[in-house]
């Protein structure tokens, strides 16, 4: 039995008394920790915890552990899976990694930089441009998200395509154990083979095997240029095969490609007018290419020039134009990102966050679109996404001038069901970087294989036996069994 009388006290005595907030003291507001950035879910903390040092998380994960008490690891708070709040029982610990947030050590060297998991991923990319050198992890929220949160989400965003996911970006880990001993992993070595690979197995693991506390991240050179261009097209056939030639013309110069529906971005200009957006009107769907380039801003020019030029001869672009200056540029990214507001602003959703083989891409967008289409009148789809990693957010906006609420609860496990059975047809994943959180953890057991499954399960009740870390992410709690009168 949990005596919180004495486990709060232990909390405030390791990291001091104001870096423990609780309902019980009306000075303390808990809500921004205790709320999902989409609004899904509302908790209710026991505690909020602020450790300043990794050896403060390992004092309290000690604690929490001995008294049996879960803990909900926090970065930004900007996930999108409901992974990072309290449930609702009042019994858990929100542990927030936001005071570390230190930059540790750039080695330019060795191309690494090492953080504190607290780190916000902006402060990191800007440590890393400062010595003139590229953090290759972009997403729409790298203003307010960690390192921590990115890499036991295993992020991706803008550039997975030609530099690969956080996991990808990652050499060393600094990490709390469910027991709370500290193992440091924080090596900066790209050749390692000493066995089991636990740095892998704790990025994408969602806070549910432990806490993570620093990392050791790879770094680029910055190119020399990066050109943005934006193609309207004719089709989502057009934009696959607009990506083969892109990939054959500019190599590891194509740096982004993102696709956008026509509807998604008529969102967009509905809700943000001011960011003037270009070509969607007569084209069904419009690309963002980048183009990075190690010579010069002449050389990426000129490539992307001959690129778009093949594109219009071949017909899958229709019209394009190449950003002339650094802000037209990111105008062109902001209309991009402002793609999820404007689908928030236009109300409530349902969120698909899948990814498919790149030669599926077109034949699944045709047969889901017509299913939908055809079982739910008026469903309109926010279809949008990183196309060049194969990854569709393929979201669903309730009929226009509908109750959005009641179509949630009437339609959304429904929607859900019809949009991941064909993901399943078409070989693909009902995740591609968001994660599982609680909001999929009920639906995974149906869609990922059961021997994966039961593996993920034993390698859950080996590190975390008394089921601590974030209980009921990524795997759901058991249902617990009918007693027998
Ligand atoms: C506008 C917007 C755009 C986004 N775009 C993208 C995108 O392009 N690609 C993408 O992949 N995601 C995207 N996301 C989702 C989100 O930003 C990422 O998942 C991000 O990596 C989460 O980081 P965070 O620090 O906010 O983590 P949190 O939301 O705080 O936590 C996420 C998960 O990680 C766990 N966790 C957090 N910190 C730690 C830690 N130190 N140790 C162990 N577990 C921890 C939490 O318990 C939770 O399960 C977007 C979100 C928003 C709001």
């Amino acid at each position: 039995m949990t005596d919180w009388n004495d486990l709060l006290p232990t909390l405030r005595a390791t990291v001091g008394a104001r870096q423990v907030l609780t309902h019980e003291d009306p000075a303390a507001d808990l809500s921004a920790y205790e709320q999902d950035w989409r609004r899904r879910h509302r908790g209710r903390a026991l505690a909020v915890v602020r450790p300043g040092s990794t050896a403060e998380v390992a004092a309290v994960v000690r604690a929490c552990a001995a008294a049996g008490v879960a803990i909900v690891p926090q970065g930004g708070n900007t996930g999108l899976v409901v992974g990072s709040v309290p449930d609702a029982s009042g019994t858990q610990v929100l542990l927030s990694l936001q005071r570390m947030n230190r930059v540790r050590a750039l080695d330019a060297a060795n191309l690494t930089l090492t953080v504190d998991a607290g780190c916000i991923l902006q402060v990191a990319q800007q440590a890393a441009a400062a010595a003139g050198l590229l953090l290759p992890l972009s997403l729409a929220s790298e203003g307010s998200c960690t390192i921590g949160g990115n890499l036991a989400s295993n992020a991706g965003g803008t550039q997975v395509l030609r530099y690969g996911n956080a996991r990808d970006l990652c050499l060393g880990l600094e990490l709390v154990t469910p027991q709370g001993e500290i193992w440091d992993g924080l090596i900066g070595l790209r050749k390692d083979n000493t066995g089991y690979d636990l740095r892998d197995l704790y990025i994408g693991s969602e806070g549910t095997l432990g806490i993570i506390t620093g990392a050791t991240l790879k770094l680029q050179p910055q190119p020399a240029a990066k050109l943005t261009a934006w193609a309207a097209l004719p089709s989502i056939e057009a934009a696959v095969e607009l990506l083969g030639m892109a990939q054959r013309q500019l190599g590891a110069g194509l740096t982004g490609f993102e696709a956008m529906s026509r509807f998604a971005l008529s969102l967009v200009d509905k809700h943000y007018p001011q960011l003037r957006v270009p070509l969607w009107q007569d084209h069904p769907w419009c690309v963002l290419l980048e183009n990075s380039d190690s010579e010069s801003e002449a050389h990426a020019r000129e490539r992307f020039e001959a690129l778009l030029e093949a594109a219009l001869a071949q017909g899958c672009v229709s019209d394009a134009i190449i950003a002339e200056s650094l802000g037209q540029a990111h105008n062109l990214w902001q209309i991009r990102e402002s793609i999820s507001l404007a689908q928030s602003e236009e109300g409530l959703n349902i969120k698909h966050d899948i990814s498919l083989p790149v030669s599926a891409i077109a034949a699944f967008c045709t047969e889901t679109d017509a299913l939908l289409a055809a079982e739910i009148p008026g469903v309109r789809l926010v279809n949008f996404g990183h196309l060049g990693d194969g990854n569709l957010h393929y979201n669903v906006q309730a009929p226009e001038g509908g109750d959005p609420a009641a179509f949630l609860r009437g339609q959304e496990s429904r929607i859900n069901h019809l949009v991941f059975d064909s993901v399943r047809r078409f070989g693909g994943s009902i995740s591609a970087e968001h994660g599982i959180g609680s909001l999929k953890a009920e639906t995974l057991p149906q869609y990922k294989h059961p021997v994966a499954l039961a593996l993920m399960r034993r390698i859950k009740a080996a590190l975390d036996p008394q089921n601590l870390m974030n209980p009921g992410r990524v795997l759901a709690n058991p249902t617990p069994k009918q007693e027998t009168p």
